[in-house]
């Protein structure tokens, strides 16, 4: 944590400046950790590999459509979860959401064209 008056570099969670012995504000609460939003990022990466294996015809281990789907939906619930945060960090929710979001509707797009 850096000292507002002095730009001491301190260590996290440090109440008081070691050289000028200023009180640190927290003012990092913008950067804690957002579980349902990294929660929501992974299963987003997930739903990637499940889409990506599933419209590889040559895969005789692709996942089923319905799979695809579930977690795709998964990465969309989460990361909306935390979105909905307050005071954590957003991007990981904001990219969840986008790409489980476009992987969920491209996969329903496609199944209702009869692409796969
Ligand atoms: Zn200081």
């Amino acid at each position: 944590m850096v000292c507002q008056k002095c730009n001491f570099q301190n260590e996290e969670n440090t109440k008081f400046c070691k050289n000028c012995g200023t009180e640190l504000t927290n003012n990092s609460k913008k950067n804690m950790r957002n579980g349902f939003g990294i929660t929501g990022f992974v299963i987003s990466l997930i739903s990637i590999f499940a889409f990506s294996a599933f419209t590889d015809n040559s895969n005789e281990n692709a996942p089923p459509l319905i799979g695809v789907i579930v977690f795709a939906a998964m990465g969309v619930i989460f990361s909306c979860l935390g979105f909905l945060q307050k005071n954590k960090a957003k991007w990981q929710a904001i990219s969840g959401l986008t790409i489980s979001g476009v992987i969920l509707i491209t996969t329903i797009i496609g199944r209702c064209l009869d692409l796969f």
